[in-house]
């Protein structure tokens, strides 16, 4: 028999089907309109840059700039890749902004993008994490600041020795070096393109929260000026729009 004539299972299996899909969406913290993000014109924009830098320059926005009256400072130079939510591939919610220097690993230098406090736990090769006591834009909260990627394809680390592993509770100024960019991923036969990955992490009583899932993540774009938010970006290089303070 052909299923026209039974319309009924036909449309029962339909629904049936999406509302699989969106509670498996759902189940991972995931809403099915993060499709509807344009990652692609960031796909293009960092394949030509990483292809030929130096044809790019002028996408460079550099170390330690402060756009209009931004609380943070550019933790690197370098060109803005990808935002925050931006997806990599269904379900995927990108966590921070990921910043390509178009150099060698081990060459572009991180800074501290805010005042804060400095901790390693004794198994990161290639990341730090920086406690604000208090976010900048919200006094009444602690927000942590995580840069990532700072060590070769084995894992070989370029944060600097002021931060062994172990690293605990070290107060640093806004502007000092941390390490270089890197293109570690934990898979030595898949590196990452050289960039570093930074995001602002959420707290919950003292202590900051996994920094791989979105909604413990907070959107940078008031935080260093810029349209830093995968679903407010026209798809353009993104830029400081405002006056840039030395
Ligand atoms: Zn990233």
């Amino acid at each position: 028999m052909s299923s026209w004539r039974r319309p009924f299972p036909v449309v029962f299996s339909f629904f049936f089907v999406l509302a699989v899909i969106v509670w498996y969406f759902s189940r991972q913290g995931n809403t099915l309109w993060v499709f509807l993000v344009d990652t692609g014109a960031r796909h293009r924009q960092v394949w030509a840059f990483l292809s030929e830098p130096e044809a790019h320059t002028d996408w460079i926005i550099e170390a330690g700039t402060r756009c209009g009256e931004a609380p943070f400072e550019m933790p690197s130079g370098g060109f803005i890749g990808y935002l925050w939510d931006d997806s990599f591939r269904p379900g995927h919610r990108h966590t921070g902004l990921d910043i390509f220097s178009g150099r060698e690993p081990g060459v572009a230098p991180v800074y501290a993008a805010a005042d804060g406090y400095i901790t390693r736990q004794p198994t990161w090769k290639s990341a730090l994490i920086q406690r604000l006591p208090e976010d900048p834009l919200h006094p009444d909260q602690q927000i942590w600041l995580y840069y990532t990627h700072m060590a070769d394809p084995q894992g070989n680390s370029f944060i600097v020795d002021d931060f062994p592993p172990g690293t605990r509770e070290v107060f640093v100024k806004a502007g000092t070096l941390l390490g270089y960019q890197g293109n570690y991923s934990g898979d030595p036969a898949n590196p990452v393109g050289v960039h570093l990955h930074f995001s602002i992490v959420r707290d919950q009583n003292g202590s900051y929260l996994n920094e791989q899932k979105i909604e413990n993540t907070l959107d940078p774009s008031p935080y260093l000026g810029m349209v830093l938010n995968a679903h407010q970006s026209d798809g353009s290089v993104t830029r400081c729009n405002g006056e840039v303070t030395p």
